[in-house]
């Protein structure tokens, strides 16, 4: 069990005005661990109270929040020591860079650094061991604070999915088709009469190759100052389609050692994660959950599973041309985004890489 900090820490959430950066303000609201004091995005909304600023999405806004200023992204006027970042890829890349210059700790769900050689890509279940790699970005960059991300929000739950048959039959190849929900292309995002009663078989910012790269690097291994990337092969297509929250994996997987379905939902339904016990608050109970319905999961059921935390997989069953078919789901904006940036701070916190 980790000891709560004496007092709260404060943090910074940067691009706070959109749908990832409320999904922040909404998990910070009552966390245990971690205040927010400061709020940031662009020059658009710097200057205004937060409540004028953003384009508030679902339920109530919280009223310490809704009171704060705007700032710029700068780490001259954010003096919070921990920043989580929900910005553009366009932003992030300079002002992240700025806050970690400045000797901070930013958690990023922005893609620029992700696949860094020294940046960790952390899934806390899965490659907790990855955070090593934080002394030798500052060795490297010269810089006291430090970069740590979090991927891509449907490589989480394929990921996720995929870590405990990985690790006990190791993967091989994957084609994975994803459909993904319309909050994961932020606010306003698609437009609607481009999407109701369709799907569109395409999304920017190099989505499939994401899928293909990132996965690779989060089941890899980390040895003598580096981590070396899982040996897998992998074929994503993405769809983007009329859901709310909820990014959807169908997969099939090729792996070493053959495995019944039996034998995989055994693998998922034992499978502990790397953080057990460490009573880190945003950690579900169980971060893989294994549905036997023949119709789940469901992103309207199934995307609020472990406070939307934890990845439902179902309809596992054997694959005709490789070796197993699959079906993941997960809530894109806290686990595949906020929620999971928090849960790498808290593992920071417990670590001792966050002070209190
Ligand atoms: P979004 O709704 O478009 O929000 C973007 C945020 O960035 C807003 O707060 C915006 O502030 C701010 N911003 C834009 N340009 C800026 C600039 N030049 N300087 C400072 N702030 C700037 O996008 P989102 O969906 O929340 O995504 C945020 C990040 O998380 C992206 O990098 C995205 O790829 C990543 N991500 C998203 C998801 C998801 O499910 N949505 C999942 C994983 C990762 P203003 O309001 O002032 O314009």
């Amino acid at each position: 069990m980790t000891a709560a900090p004496i007092r709260k820490i404060p943090v910074g959430v940067l691009g706070a005005t959109g749908a990832v950066g409320q999904t922040f303000i909404k998990l910070l609201a009552n966390h245990p661990w971690f205040e927010v004091t400061a709020v940031a995005a662009s020059e658009r909304s710097a200057g205004k109270r937060y409540s004028d600023a953003a384009h508030w999405l679902s339920g109530d806004m919280p009223e310490r929040v809704a009171k704060l200023t705007v700032t710029a992204c700068d780490p001259a006027v954010v003096d919070a020591p921990v920043v989580f970042s929900a910005l553009d890829s366009d932003a992030a890349e300079e002002v992240e860079a700025a806050f970690a210059r400045a000797g901070r700790l930013v958690l990023s769900n922005a893609r620029n650094y992700r696949m860094d050689a020294d940046v960790p890509l952390l899934i806390p279940e899965v490659n907790p061991d990855h955070l090593a790699l934080i002394p030798i970005q500052r060795a490297a960059r010269g810089w006291s604070g430090a970069i740590v991300t979090n991927s891509n929000c449907s490589t989480m739950v394929i990921a996720l999915a995929l870590a405990p048959l990985h690790q006990a039959f190791g993967i091989e190849q994957l084609f994975v088709t994803t459909l993904q929900a319309l909050s994961g292309a932020g606010y306003p995002g698609v437009p609607s009469l481009d999407i109701l009663g369709n799907i569109i078989p395409f999304i920017g910012g190099g989505e499939e190759e994401k899928i293909e790269s990132e996965p690779l690097k989060i089941l890899g291994t980390f040895e003598n100052g580096a981590v070396t990337p899982a040996r897998m092969r992998v074929s994503a297509q993405v769809n983007r389609v009329a859901v709310e929250h909820g990014h959807t994996a169908c997969m099939s997987v090729k792996l070493a050692s053959r495995a019944t379905p039996d034998a995989a939902m055994d693998a998922l339904r034992s499978w502990k994660g790397a953080i057990a016990g460490l009573g880190l608050p945003s950690a579900p109970e169980r971060a893989v959950i294994v549905t036997m319905e023949k119709d789940r999961p469901q992103p309207r059921r199934d995307v609020n599973a472990g406070n939307g935390m934890s990845v439902v997989v179902g309809r596992v069953r054997t694959d005709p041309m490789l070796d197993l078919r699959l079906v993941a789901m997960g809530h894109n904006t806290i686990r595949g985004a906020a929620g999971a940036s928090i849960l790498n701070a808290e593992l920071m916190f417990a670590r001792g890489l966050i002070k209190a």
